[in-house]
C-alpha cells in the first residue's frame, strides 16, 4: 500500500493519514511532522526550514526530497507508506517517480482531498495539534473530551505556530499555486482518485477506503 493524500491545508489529511496507517500497517510519513520535530530540536535541519515553515512558505524541494528518499528506505516502509503533505510541487512528485522506479516501485493511489475553500479557514484557525502524537482536533466539529488534552494519548494539544490567519491564507495561497498542479500531473499519471472531504472523520475515512478497496 503506497499512498499519497493530496488536499489543501486543513483538508484533514493528517488525521486521515493516521488512521490509512494504522487499517494497512505502514508507516504514516508526514513532512511537515518531521520538520516540525527538527525545528523543535532545534537541528540543522529544523535551523534551514524554521522560517519557511513559520511564514507558510515551503521549504526548498531539494531538502524534502532528501528526507523522504532516506524515509522510504527505512525497513518499516517494505509493505508501504501513507504520504501526507508530500509531495506539495511537481518537481518533487517528479523526484519521488524516479526514486520509486529506482527502487522497481510505484504509487498505488493518489487521493485527493477536496473540501470548499471557505471552510479550510475556519477549520484551521480552530485547530489545536497533540503535542505527542500529532492527533488533530478542532474546538467546533471536534472537540477534545478534556479541553487542551488529547484523547489519544493525553497529550497537550496546542496551536500551530502557522495555524493564524496571516500564515493559512499564505498557506492557500502557495497551496493554489505549488500544489494544486499535482491533480492533474496524477490524473495524467492514471492514479488520481478523488474523496469529498466534509462531514464527520470516520465519513471520509470511509469514502477513502471504498476508493482503494
Ligand atoms: P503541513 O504539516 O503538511 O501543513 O506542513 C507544514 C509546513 O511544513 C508547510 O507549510 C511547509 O512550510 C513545510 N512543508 C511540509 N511538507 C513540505 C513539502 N513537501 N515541501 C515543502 N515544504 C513542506
Amino acid at each position: 500500500m503506497k499512498l499519497i493524500l493530496l488536499g489543501p491545508p486543513g483538508s484533514g489529511k493528517g488525521t486521515q493519514a493516521r488512521m490509512l496507517a494504522e487499517k494497512y500497517s505502514v508507516p504514516g510519513i508526514s513532512t511537515g511532522d518531521i520538520l516540525r520535530q527538527a525545528i523543535e530540536e532545534n537541528s540543522d535541519l529544523g535551523k534551514r526550514a524554521q522560517s519557511c515553515v513559520e511564514a507558510g512558505e515551503l521549504v526548498d524541494d531539494e531538502t524534502v526530497v532528501g528526507l523522504i528518499k532516506e524515509r522510504i528506505k527505512e525497513p518499516d516502509c517494505a509493505n508501504g507508506f501513507i504520504l501526507d503533505g508530500f509531495p506539495r510541487t511537481i518537481v518533487q512528485a517528479e523526484k519521488l517517480n524516479a526514486t520509486l522506479d529506482a527502487m522497481a516501485q510505484k504509487i498505488d493511489f493518489v487521493v485527493d482531498l477536496a473540501v470548499d475553500e471557505e471552510d479550510l479557514l475556519v477549520r484551521l484557525s480552530g485547530r489545536g495539534t497533540c503535542r505527542d502524537c500529532g492527533a488533530m482536533f478542532h474546538e467546533k466539529t471536534r472537540a477534545p473530551k478534556k479541553t487542551g488534552v488529547c484523547d489519544n494519548c493525553g497529550g497537550e494539544l496546542y496551536q500551530r505556530q502557522d495555524d493564524n490567519e496571516e500564515t493559512i491564507l499564505k498557506r492557500l495561497v502557495v497551496y493554489r499555486e505549488e500544489t494544486a498542479p499535482l491533480k492533474e500531473f496524477y490524473r495524467k499519471q492514471g492514479n488520481l482518485q478523488t474523496a469529498r472531504g466534509f462531514g464527520a472523520v470516520e465519513e471520509v475515512f470511509a469514502r477513502i477506503c471504498a476508493l482503494i478497496g
